[in-house]
């Protein structure tokens, strides 16, 4: 069996999911790792002393410096045909590409994997993680994409340096007629990333308003967390776009959640049930998420998180 781990990065750094990613390859056969990218050499050494990588494979050109999903995907086709398995983390990058790789080789995608039976079955959460689904594909390559709080990630191995292999693209910018790239968004912050944050403050509509987010970003600063929010809270303007936790959100397994005026929709409770202790403050005793909750709170935020805050600032 050979693997093909698609790597996820910014031209600088690996995203963890990508180690995640190399951990489930290597239970399936010997693992290669494809980078593609723009001037992206220090991502390919960084992968190269990851334990069980035999190989990395790089293709470097100007034309992936924003990651378009066709042109990746017209890239990977055609060096699929060596492997029995193509890897992504199951992230927003891997939700991109993936689908459209399985859909060129016409294979069907396992999303979203968390246990790798054999190399041909595996194990995927349906109905919002509710059950746990075990399938296998005949299919002669398998694509899969891997979610990230299943498997720990790969660590760089003392003295591993696996070959490093440039490959020329044959691709130019006109070959992609589909899509162009604009412009890109980001969000500047010191904060850790919502899906590697080992304590994670999230809002619901209970928040009432964005203006309200701020207590939850003191309280995360102090615990040294992630800002992360309901769909509601998404949806009513209070939260950014990529800081949704859930189903159709991120999916998040840190230390310790806090979840401040959210009912606990099985939607949302997809996204953190991997979670080591959940806290929830909500004012309804009914709420769903006391139900999982590790501690409860049954107040009102308004008048538990500025107290809470106070004494975290007073280190008691
Ligand atoms: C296909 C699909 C996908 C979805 N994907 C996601 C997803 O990925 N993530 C997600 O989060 N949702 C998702 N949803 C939406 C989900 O069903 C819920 O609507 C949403 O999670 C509710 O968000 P909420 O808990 O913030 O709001 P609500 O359900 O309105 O809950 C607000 C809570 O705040 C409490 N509250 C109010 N005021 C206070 C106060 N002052 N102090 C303390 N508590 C207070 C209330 O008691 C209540 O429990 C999805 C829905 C669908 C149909």
């Amino acid at each position: 069996m050979s693997v093909l781990v698609i790597a996820e990065h910014n031209h600088q750094t690996v995203n963890s999911a990508t180690l995640s990613a190399i951990t489930a390859a290597k239970q399936l056969g010997i693992v290669n790792v494809l980078v593609i990218g723009y001037h992206c050499e220090e991502v390919a050494l960084s992968l190269a002393k990851v334990e069980g990588v035999e190989q990395v494979l790089v293709i470097d050109n100007h034309i992936y410096q924003h990651f378009l999903a066709e042109t990746l995907a017209d890239t990977i086709v055609p060096l699929t045909s060596h492997y029995t398995h193509i890897l992504a983390a199951a992230s927003s990058f891997g939700k991109n590409i993936m689908p459209r790789i399985a859909a060129l080789l016409d294979v069907v995608q396992v999303s979203d994997v968390i246990a790798i039976e054999s190399t041909d079955t595996f194990k995927r959460p349906i109905y919002a993680g509710n059950a746990i689904a075990t399938l296998c594909t005949t299919d002669k390559i398998k694509v899969l994409t891997i979610r990230e709080t299943a498997f720990e990630p790969a660590m760089m191995a003392k003295g591993n340096l696996a070959p490093i292999h440039t490959i020329q693209t044959t691709l130019t910018e006109k070959t992609n007629q589909l899509s162009r790239f604009i412009e890109q968004q980001l969000c500047d912050s010191e904060r850790p990333e919502l899906n590697n944050a080992s304590v994670v403050v999230a809002g619901g509509r209970g928040m009432q308003t964005k203006e309200n987010f701020q207590l939850l970003y003191a309280l995360a600063d102090q615990l040294g967390g992630a800002v992360g929010a309901t769909r509601a809270a998404v949806d009513a303007g209070f939260a950014p776009n990529d800081q949704q936790i859930g189903q159709t959100g991120k999916i998040i397994a840190p230390r310790l959640y806090i979840g401040v005026g959210i009912s606990g929709a099985i939607q949302h409770l997809a996204g953190i049930m991997d979670s080591k202790v959940i806290v929830a403050i909500n004012k309804d005793e009914n709420a769903p998420i006391l139900e999982v909750a590790d501690y409860s709170l049954v107040a009102d935020w308004q008048e538990v998180l500025p107290d809470l805050l106070n004494r975290l600032k007073m280190g008691n």
